[in-house]
């Protein structure tokens, strides 16, 4: 924290209002010359948890360390309700954003007591109003009776909370999470998950979330930003994602898919699944067509086309299939619902569901 004396270290208002969080064409290389970020322009609304989504590698921690200054871009600005607090001529120092940041790994001291650890960024505060504070923090995620406790004493779930009251102690307008329920088992995700949003909502911070999981995203986020290679790919709402996809790198990162080449004559694209529409696509443009493994269902013979079972695999509330389709090399696959297919049926009929059928350029495509 800041040892300068010329300025509090946080803006402790009594009441955390969210503040607008905006990225301008931020930019950022690493020493080592590789681009990290490129071009993302980003706004995180007053209020909203936004999450920012994609595969490991793709630029997610860094905008956040950006976001928070810790880390500088090359070239861009960040802005807090409208005052640029990153720039290429201004650097507001960590301590006076009113941004908190939680780690992927929670960083509680361990020598520390739960207190002391929510505690350690109030130092704005006197010792009985940093007390209060902390203890306030505390009670609102639910572990006040632990504040003269060590952080081993507690489990996986209980420190990324302690990690959120800490963060959350200051009231900062803007709350950072790096990834974080990476750290904990899968039985705990749901609650710890649940139990962070309605914090969030009741403290009415500005939030962005990282993960690299869509499902998580789609749980928790108001809006999803898709980073890959350093690129902000898409941003929008789940349902926005999900159903249009700007490309199938997005398509597949929501969706398992089988994909076929195929080419668009008379304004649609025939696969050996049938013939599906190619909107705004030129004649004879070369495109794949992704099918969701949900989008595929047992028919009526005139309704569909032959497949032959090679596996089924059951996964409690559907089954996974692995298909033979005549005109298809590699095997088709498919989410079924358990109980519609008879135990040993071998040939069945399928048929598309068209809302799970995507259409891609083959050159906008980046999977
Ligand atoms: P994510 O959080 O999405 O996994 P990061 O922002 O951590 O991605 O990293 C983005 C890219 O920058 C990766 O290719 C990573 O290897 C690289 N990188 C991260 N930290 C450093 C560093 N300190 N020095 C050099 N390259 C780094
Ligand atoms: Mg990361």
């Amino acid at each position: 924290m800041s040892g300068t004396s010329e300025k509090p270290a946080r803006v402790t208002a009594g009441v955390t209002f969210g503040a607008r969080l905006a990225f301008e064409q931020i930019h950022h290389r690493f020493a080592s010359d590789q681009v990290t970020l490129q071009d993302v322009s980003l706004v995180a609304e007053p209020g909203e948890v936004l999450c920012l989504l994609g595969p490991s590698g793709s630029g997610k921690t860094t905008l956040l360390r950006i976001a928070a200054g810790i880390e500088s871009q090359s070239a861009g600005r960040v802005l807090l309700n409208e005052r640029e607090i990153a720039g290429p001529n201004v650097f507001l120092p960590p301590e006076q954003r009113s941004i908190g940041l939680v780690f992927q790994d929670f960083a509680l001291f361990p020598h520390l007591t739960i207190l002391d650890n929510v505690r350690f960024g109030l130092t704005a505060l006197s010792r009985e109003e940093a007390r209060n504070e902390a203890m306030a923090a505390l009670s609102r995620v639910g572990l006040e009776s632990y504040a003269g406790a060590y952080p081993h004493v507690l489990s996986g779930g209980e420190q990324q909370r302690v990690a959120l009251a800490r963060a959350l102690a200051p009231r900062p307008a803007v709350l950072l999470m790096d990834e974080p329920f990476s750290g904990l088992d899968s039985r705990l995700k749901d609650t710890v998950r649940a139990e962070t949003l309605a914090i969030l909502r009741q403290s009415r911070a500005t939030a962005i979330v990282v993960t690299h999981d869509a499902e998580e995203a789609m749980r928790m986020g108001d809006r999803i930003a898709l980073l890959r290679s350093g690129w902000l790919i898409q941003t929008g709402t789940a349902e926005e994602l999900y159903l249009q996809p700007a490309d199938l790198f997005v398509a597949g990162f929501f969706s398992e898919l089988n994909l076929f080449g195929a080419r668009v004559a008379g304004g649609a694209a025939d696969t050996p699944l049938g013939r599906f529409a190619a909107p705004g696509l030129d004649e004879g443009a070369a495109v794949t067509v992704a099918v969701r493994l949900s989008g595929l269902e047992p028919c009526a013979e005139e309704d569909g086309v032959a497949a032959r079972i090679l596996s089924r695999r059951f996964l409690g509330v559907v089954e996974l299939l692995e298909l033979g389709v005549e005109g298809v090399d590699e095997h088709l696959r498919a989410r079924v619902r358990c109980g519609l297919l008879p135990p040993g049926i071998r040939d069945i009929f399928l048929k598309v569901r068209p809302r799970d059928v995507l259409v891609f350029e083959r050159e906008r495509e980046s999977a």
